[in-house]
């Protein structure tokens, strides 16, 4: 048995025999070529044959997928009719009297090296994208297209990396796992991995495919991110166990939609979710959550490359109040700055950005962003159940400063005859040790709190939440964390006011009885978390 490890994105286990995936198009020849103009009109009829490709994959994603996830592959068809990219492809043909397939793979090789140089780890995922149209353009430029790895049965997919499009294409009746030497969790594929439902693991190394063939046998861990070769039987066991355990525990959990969040002597708890995309509704309704407790609407600003209008804004925030259908929705106030920078906002490079010009910071700083921001909120907020949450809060002054702003964006709405519901509510997230000591002074200026537990972390144990090598000195459920929740938690319901957790330990169900005891009255976690939490809070009895 050969053990290896990489990374888990999508927890689950499989068992079965290893196909390798095979892809065409790999192997390209250096040709030099005479007539310049039949090597460019290859290249268009190439580019006809990948575009309709991809239009067919768009179709089948769409119905396996659903559009969000489908998307990608409109974004490959746009990607394929980029000016640069064909004018990179011409040029090289004109002056070096290449063959078309050789220019495609050094166009698709320089493009694939400048997103993956780039800082913003969105656009370094790009270059896969790049790679992966370049390789469908070379397939059809020898009138075929990619290959699959499924043959008959099912099989456990081992490659290099696969591209979105690779990864969507296999039948996804056929494949029991995903395992991949290399590749990043914001990359689409795994993305794509996480909603088939389908046991995953990047990044393995470059040993493990050298080593793999075609039939070998092996037991795939996502949860651990292990990927067993010829296990042995006692592993063999133990991970049969883990998967009938696991089925029988995720089936469990859909018998739970539907039902309450509340405790075997009646204390009810709300279960929300964390959405970072428009996008992310469907996730939202789909497990069943009681409404969203933090959209991190900084993405709306990360997937720009300026700054989303008004109407822009207005339209997202709309989307997800409407599909929500009254059920609350949390917005946070954009929270940019430290590990989210956007490159337009132009901000100064800082020693320490975590502590530096970040969140509500900027948006005090730069009145007139913030201004558009609450603008496009307030107006959809007649739209369905709206929470404004403002993210770092350290003092009262920051507070009445928004106040202030805030009732001036309202009056000027109202000047222009927009209607804003008085149901609005406004909320901060506790995710400094300051804005938790001084919670007795902050809860009766606001509608309810919301701990950010990521962020409380790190300020309290003084642990950089970027850097891994930090890990061994986190505990997650350290006493001076469950102090200041618990000191929050008293203080916002002395003044009338709610308290819920959006960060990660909210979703920690060693800590719901606790959260419970405390008095939290909502818990936000990502959606797949959801009906995790609903089983462990009908598990409790607060009486005893
Ligand atoms: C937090 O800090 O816990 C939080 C929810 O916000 P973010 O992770 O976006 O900083
Ligand atoms: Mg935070």
């Amino acid at each position: 048995m050969i053990k290896y490890t990489g990374k888990g994105v999508y927890g689950a286990v499989a068992i079965g025999n290893v196909s390798v995936f095979k892809r065409q198009g790999a192997e390209v020849k250096h040709d030099h070529v005479e007539d310049i103009e039949a090597e460019k009109a290859r290249v268009e009829k190439a580019k006809e044959l990948a575009i309709e490709q991809l239009q067919a994959i768009y179709e089948k994603a769409l119905k396996e997928v659903g559009e969000d996830h489908a998307q990608i592959f409109e974004v490959h068809m746009m990607m394929l009719e980029d000016e640069d990219y064909n004018d990179s492809i011409i040029n090289l043909i004109d002056t070096r009297k290449v063959n078309a397939e050789y220019a495609v793979k050094v166009t698709a090789d320089n493009f694939a090296e400048m997103f993956a140089s780039m800082d913003d780890s969105y656009m370094q995922a790009r270059a896969a994208d790049v790679k992966d149209i370049s390789n469908r353009l070379i397939a059809c430029l020898g009138g075929g297209g990619s290959s699959d790895a499924s043959g008959d049965g099912k099989y456990v997919v081992c490659a290099d990396d696969l591209a979105p499009s690779e990864t969507v294409s296999l039948d996804k009746e056929k494949v029991l796992a995903f395992v991949t030497s290399h590749g990043s969790s914001n990359s689409h594929t795994a993305i794509l991995a996480r909603n088939m439902n389908i046991p995953a693991i990047i990044g393995v190394g470059d040993e493990f495919l050298e080593n793999i063939k075609d039939g070998d046998f092996v037991i795939v861990d996502g949860f651990t991110g292990e990927v067993y070769v010829d296990p042995d039987p006692e592993t063999l066991e133990v991970m049969t166990k883990k998967q009938t355990e696991d089925i029988e525990k995720k089936k469990l959990l859909q018998d739970l939609k539907g039902k309450e969040n509340v405790t075997l002597d009646g204390t009810r708890i709300k279960i929300f979710a964390n959405i970072g995309s428009v996008k992310n509704v469907g996730a939202v309704l789909q497990n069943d959550a009681g409404g969203i407790g933090l959209f991190r609407s900084e993405f709306l600003y990360l997937e720009n490359d300026d700054y989303p209008t008004e109407e822009e804004q207005f339209k997202a925030y709309r989307k997800v109040l409407e599909d929500m259908g009254g059920r609350k929705v949390i917005i946070r106030t954009l929270d940019i700055g430290a590990d989210k920078q956007v490159d337009y906002f132009n901000l100064d490079k800082e020693e320490n950005p975590a502590m530096g010009i970040r969140a509500i910071r900027i948006c005090l700083t730069r009145p007139e962003i913030f201004r558009t921001q609450l603008r496009a909120l307030y107006r959809a907020s007649a739209y369905g159940s709206l929470g404004i949450m403002f993210p770092m809060i350290t003092s009262v002054s920051e507070l009445e400063k928004i106040n202030t702003i805030c009732e001036s964006v309202r009056a000027e709405l109202k000047a222009e005859g927009v209607v804003i519901p008085d149901n609005v509510e406004h909320g901060i997230m506790i995710e400094t040790p300051a804005a938790a000591v001084i919670s007795d002074l902050l809860a009766p200026m606001c509608d309810f709190f919301s701990v950010g537990t990521n962020d409380l972390t790190q300020y309290t144990l003084a642990c950089d939440r970027q850097n891994p090598k930090i890990e061994p000195f986190v505990d997650t459920h350290h006493e001076a964390i469950l102090r200041l929740i618990k000191m929050a938690a008293e203080n916002a319901h002395k003044h009338n006011c709610w308290i819920g957790i959006c960060g990660e330990l909210g979703a920690d169900t060693t800590l719901t009885e606790t959260f419970l005891r405390m008095g939290i009255d909502e818990l936000s976690v990502s959606p797949t978390f959801v009906l995790k939490v609903r089983d462990q809070v009908r598990k409790i009895d607060l009486s005893k």
